[in-house]
C-alpha cells in the first residue's frame, strides 16, 4: 500500500495531446475539511485510503496541496448544449489531476470538479456548491452499484468558503474518477478548428485507451463509431431499465469511453411517465426520459460529423462515401439500443426465452402505468412477487400500485402464459428477478433530504444513510422501507432538479 498521498501518476493525455488543455492549477481554499472519502474506490486505485481520511486528505481533495507528480490541466472541448453549437466550452472549473493504473489494470482520470476558475470559465466562477457534489456523490455510486457504467466520486470537501447562487451556499470540491473526460465535444473542438493532424491524434488515442480491439482495424475509425455507439446504446438502455433520466444531454456531456458523466439536474422517475423532466433549464423537454435514446442518437450524429475528415481520408477519398458509410452506422443506432433494452426488460419481466412478441410485451406493461401515477420501481418488484405463484393469488401488491387496473389485467394473463411456458420454478424466476430489479434508488425526496440536512444544517449523517442505502439496492431491507417508498405524488409532481452550477 502506498503512502498518504503517493499517486502513481502516468500522464498520456498531457502527453499525447497538447492543443486539447492548458495546465492550470487549482484555486486556494481557505478551510478544507473532508466530507467523505470513498474507500472502497481508493483502495480500488491503489492509494492508502486510511491515510487520505484525514486532515491531510482534505488539503489533497481541496487542491490545496497537490500529490506529487501532479500536472493539472484544463481540457478543452466543444459541445452541442440544448441543440446549439459552442464551439469552445472546456474545464470551466474542473481539473485533471492525472491518470493512475487501478488493480484491475485499467487506466483512470483523477480530476476535481469546482477547483476555481481557468481560460474556460467564460462568466462562471469556477466552483461548486455542496448541493450538486453530494447529488453527484450519490447518484454515482447509486449508479456504480446498479451495474450502469459511471464515473464515480473519490472525495468531497468543503471549501470553507461560499459559493453565490440563488443564495450563498457552501463551497465544495468533488474529486472524480472516470475512465477517461473524453467526450463528444472533444472531437467536436478539434473539427470545428480543422486541426487534422490532433484530429488523429485524438482518434488514436481513444482507440488505444478505450478500444484497443480496434488498432490495425482496416477503417479504424468507423469501426471506432461503431463501437462507440454500441456503447452508448448499451449504455443508455440501461438508464432506461432503472428510469433514470441524465438531465444533461449535451454532446459535451457524452463519453467516448461509454460511462454517464456530468450528474448536474439528473434524477430517476418515480411514478411512471416518458414525458418526465426534472431539469429546471429543460424547458421544452428535449431531454425527457423517453427522448433519451433519440436525443443519444443524435449526439452520436454530431461525432460522426466530426469523424467525418478521417473518415473520408483513411477508407477513402469520397467525402459522399463517407457520408454514407456513416449514416449507415447511425442507422443501426435504434436497433442496437432497443437490443439492449429488451435484454434488460426480459431480466426485468423475469423472462428466459427470446420470443418475437416480447418487444410488445415489455412495452405493453409498461403502457398499463401510463397515467396512473405507477411507481416505476416498485411496478417490477411488486411484479416479481407477483412471479412467486403460478396463479393470480400474489397479484394483490402488484394490483395496489394501480388505481385502476384495466390494462393490468389485460396484461397479466399474456405474461402468465408466457411464463409458463418456461420451465423456470416460481420461486426461482421471482429471486431472478428481484436481483435486477432494485428496491432502492436514490429516491429524490430522499435526495433532497440528505443535501438540505448537509447544507442547511451541516448534518451528514443522511447523506451517510443514503449513500449506505443505494450501494445495496437489490438487498430488501424491512427496516429500510421508508427509502423504497416514492414521495407522495403531491409532492413529486412538480420535483425539480438545479443545474450544477
Ligand atoms: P455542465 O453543464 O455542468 O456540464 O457544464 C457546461 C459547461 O459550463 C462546462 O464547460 C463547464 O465547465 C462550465 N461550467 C459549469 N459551471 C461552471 C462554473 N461555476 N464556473 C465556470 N464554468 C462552469
Ligand atoms: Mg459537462
Amino acid at each position: 500500500m502506498s503512502v498518504a498521498g503517493a499517486f502513481t501518476f502516468d500522464n498520456t493525455y498531457a502527453r499525447d495531446l497538447e492543443g486539447l488543455y492548458v495546465p492550470w492549477k487549482a484555486a486556494e481554499v481557505p478551510g478544507p475539511r473532508l466530507i467523505k472519502l470513498n474507500h472502497a474506490l481508493a483502495e480500488e486505485l491503489g492509494l492508502n485510503a486510511k491515510a487520505l481520511d484525514s486532515p491531510y486528505g482534505a488539503l489533497i481533495f481541496s487542491g490545496n496541496q497537490l500529490p506529487e507528480g501532479t500536472a493539472t490541466i484544463a481540457q478543452a472541448y466543444a459541445g452541442h448544449q440544448f441543440g446549439g453549437f459552442s464551439p469552445q466550452l472546456g474545464d470551466g472549473r474542473a481539473l485533471l489531476l492525472g491518470e493512475v493504473i487501478d488493480k484491475h489494470g485499467q487506466r483512470r482520470d483523477i480530476a476535481f470538479k469546482g477547483s476555481g476558475r481557468t481560460p474556460f470559465s467564460r462568466g462562471g466562477d469556477g466552483k461548486a456548491a455542496l448541493g450538486p457534489v453530494l447529488r453527484e456523490y450519490i447518484i454515482g455510486e447509486a449508479m456504480h452499484a446498479l451495474g450502469i457504467p459511471t464515473t464515480r466520486a473519490l472525495a468531497a470537501v468543503t471549501t470553507g468558503e461560499f459559493v453565490r447562487r440563488e443564495r450563498n451556499l457552501p463551497g465544495a470540491v468533488l474529486t472524480r474518477v472516470a475512465s477517461s473526460h473524453i467526450r463528444v465535444g472533444t472531437f467536436q473542438f478539434v473539427t470545428v478548428r480543422g486541426d487534422m493532424p490532433l484530429l488523429k491524434k485524438l482518434a488514436d488515442y481513444v482507440i488505444n485507451r478505450h478500444y484497443p480491439e480496434l488498432k490495425g482495424q482496416a477503417d479504424p475509425y468507423l469501426e471506432l463509431l461503431k463501437a462507440v455507439c454500441e456503447r452508448q446504446a448499451a449504455l443508455i438502455a440501461k438508464w432506461m431499465n432503472v428510469g433514470f433520466i441524465h438531465g444533461v444531454m449535451n454532446t459535451d456531456n457524452m463519453t467516448l469511453s461509454g460511462e454517464t458523466i456530468d450528474y448536474g439536474p439528473c434524477a430517476f422517475m418515480d411514478h411512471y411517465n416518458p414525458a418526465t423532466v426534472f431539469s429546471s433549464i429543460d424547458e421544452q423537454g428535449r431531454y425527457a426520459y423517453a427522448n433519451q435514446p433519440p436525443i443519444a442518437n443524435w449526439n452520436l450524429s454530431r461525432l460522426a460529423e466530426a469523424l467525418l475528415p478521417l473518415l473520408a481520408n483513411e477508407v477513402n477519398e469520397d467525402q459522399d462515401k463517407a457520408v454514407a458509410q456513416a449514416m449507415e452506422v447511425l442507422e443501426t443506432f435504434q436497433a442496437r439500443y432497443q437490443h439492449y433494452w429488451l435484454l434488460g426488460m426480459r431480466q426485468k419481466l423475469g423472462l428466459v426465452q427470446e420470443q418475437a412478441d416480447d418487444f410488445a410485451l415489455a412495452t405493453e406493461f409498461l403502457k398499463s402505468m401510463e397515467g396512473q401515477s405507477v411507481d416505476f420501481t416498485q411496478a417490477f418488484l411488486r411484479l416479481a412477487d407477483t412471479a412467486e405463484a403460478v396463479d393470480a393469488s400474489r397479484e394483490g401488491w402488484l394490483r395496489k400500485l394501480y388505481a385502476d387496473d384495466a390494462a393490468l389485467d389485460a396484461w397479466l394473463p399474456r405474461w402468465r402464459a408466457r411464463q409458463n411456458a418456461e420451465s423456470v420454478a416460481p420461486a426461482q424466476r421471482a429471486h431472478a428477478m428481484r436481483a435486477v430489479n432494485p428496491v432502492y434508488i436514490p429516491r429524490n425526496h430522499r435526495v433532497e433530504e440528505a443535501l438540505a440536512a448537509a447544507v442547511d444544517l451541516g448534518d451528514y449523517a443522511p447523506f451517510e444513510k443514503l449513500l449506505i442505502v443505494v450501494q445495496k439496492p437489490f438487498d430488501e431491507q424491512m427496516e429500510l422501507s421508508a427509502y423504497a417508498d416514492p414521495a407522495p405524488v403531491s409532492e413529486s409532481a412538480g420535483y425539480q432538479t438545479f443545474c450544477g452550477t
